[in-house]
């Protein structure tokens, strides 16, 4: 990217979830006529050449390169759009959108350099214009793909929390925000808390009695020794997940859930670097106790 544009690319492109919305009245013609197709010999229409992401074939975080689009519908859209002409003022960039909702949808290819003429490689977005709104309305592979590779690393802690994790991750990058809190919540709840509590149950060192009495909130502080630091001082994460289940609207369990999303990887790295350390020094304090 050559400039600073009035779109970010990488958001749209790789974050976002499907089906997400762009008012197209904020947005610079030039910055949406990049997004939308790519000429390599043209500096006027090649700032959006690249995207950093994964390769789920070659295994590989890859940049990949994007294919041209076709310099003649490009050349047309123009020409019907008055670009040419060297039209100026508001009245130029309505006739574009217009022409663009009556080509209604584009679509961007990117291929993978290790393989550039297999497009099983290729990651493909797709875009549709209605009115003065942009619709991301295709991709792949999916988001959910892409971010399964970063995911993975959590099937050390448990199969459950790397399945739950993913489920919500799929969900919410098919834009479900309120089903997305569910797993998220199931996360803390079911699969980090109460893990701990029958630990400390079977130590005795709580009672069954005093953890039926306690709400959740609670419940993190009675058995705060054993979980992850960041969890314990955070307790807002288990109430805004808490909240987006019964009261808050779509709209804002979906943008809620990057920050939660990550929040709960914190924790959940935490708990792996625990575990790590417990083995480390039990495997020590074995070889240790070798010695006579
Ligand atoms: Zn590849």
């Amino acid at each position: 990217m050559k400039q600073k544009s009035t779109m970010d690319y990488e958001r749209i492109l790789l974050k976002d979830p499907l089906f997400t919305e762009y008012s197209l009245r904020d947005v610079n013609d030039m910055d949406l006529l990049n997004l939308l197709y790519f000429l390599g010999d043209n500096s006027t229409y090649n700032h959006l050449n690249i995207i950093d992401s994964y390769c789920p074939i070659c295994k590989k975080d890859t940049t990949f390169n994007s294919e041209q689009s076709d310099q003649q519908e490009l050349s047309d859209l123009l020409g019907d759009a008055g670009m040419y002409s060297g039209f100026s003022g508001e009245k130029r960039e309505i006739t574009l959108i217009e022409e663009l909702e009556k080509r209604c949808v584009f679509i961007r290819k990117f291929n993978c350099p290790r393989k550039p003429h297999d497009s099983a490689h290729s990651q493909i977005f797709i875009f549709r214009v209605i009115g003065t709104t942009l619709i991301k309305i295709g991709q792949h592979p999916t988001l959910a793909d892409l971010s399964k590779q970063d995911l993975k690393k959590y099937r050390k802690l448990n199969d459950n929390i790397y399945s739950e994790l993913n489920r919500a991750v799929g969900l919410s990058t098919h834009g479900v925000g309120i089903g997305s809190f569910v797993y998220l919540r199931r996360i803390i709840e079911k699969h980090i808390v109460y893990p701990k509590i029958q630990e400390l149950i079977a130590e005795g060192t709580l009672t069954n009695e005093q953890i039926s009495k306690s709400d959740f909130k609670e419940k993190i502080k009675l058995s705060k020794d054993k979980l992850s630091s960041f969890l314990v001082e955070n307790t807002k994460i288990y109430s805004i997940l808490s909240k987006g289940i019964h009261e808050l609207e779509e709209e804002e369990c979906k943008s809620y859930f990057p920050i939660l999303r990550t929040a709960i990887e914190i924790v959940l790295d935490e708990e792996i670097e625990q575990k790590e350390k417990e083995k480390k020094n039990k495997l020590i304090s074995d070889q240790l106790n070798k010695f006579k």
